[in-house]
């Protein structure tokens, strides 16, 4: 990878290994988020996606998620400069608003627990999707700091 490659270039020109390592690892985007039919408000809950590891917030099925998930998105740089549905902490989402990455990135800290230890990431935090009826679901709304 490039020497800090996040502040060099757009996110458009990052390599395959690069644009993975922007990742945090905090696992939010594999929350199942809420609309609200009457003005379009998104709102996070507790419910984790059935493939989400919640102590190591990782896809326990990254290379086949589309075929598992079909609703499960691939983030891109438009999505993260246009849709609010990533975090606000999403490093994606921060480069693309050009707010750079925080200090306790993994990137910047040198350290894949900073995000743990920061309490960005829902380790530890969530419930399966499945554990729970989507008539409920309402019930699991939260807000992340
Ligand atoms: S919200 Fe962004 S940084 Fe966090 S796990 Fe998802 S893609 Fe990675
Ligand atoms: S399939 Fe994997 S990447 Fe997609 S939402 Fe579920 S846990 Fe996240």
């Amino acid at each position: 990878m490039r020497e800090r490659f996040w502040e060099r270039f757009p996110l458009e020109e990052l390599s395959h290994e690069e644009w993975e390592a922007l990742c945090d690892g905090c696992g939010r985007c594999c929350l199942v988020k809420l609309q609200d039919e009457d003005d379009g408000r998104l709102y996070f809950t507790d419910l984790a996606c059935q493939y989400l590891d919640h102590h190591q917030c990782r896809c326990t099925t990254y290379a086949d998620r589309f075929e598992r998930v079909p609703d499960c998105v691939r983030v891109t740089a438009r999505m993260a400069r246009n849709y609010d549905w990533l975090p606000a902490s999403c490093a994606y989402r921060r480069l693309a608003r050009g707010q750079g990455l925080a200090d306790w990135h993994p990137l910047i800290s040198g350290d894949p627990e900073s995000v743990h230890r920061a309490g960005i990431s829902v380790r530890d935090a969530v419930v399966s999707e499945t554990a729970v009826a989507e008539a409920d679901y309402e019930d699991h709304v939260v807000r992340w700091v």
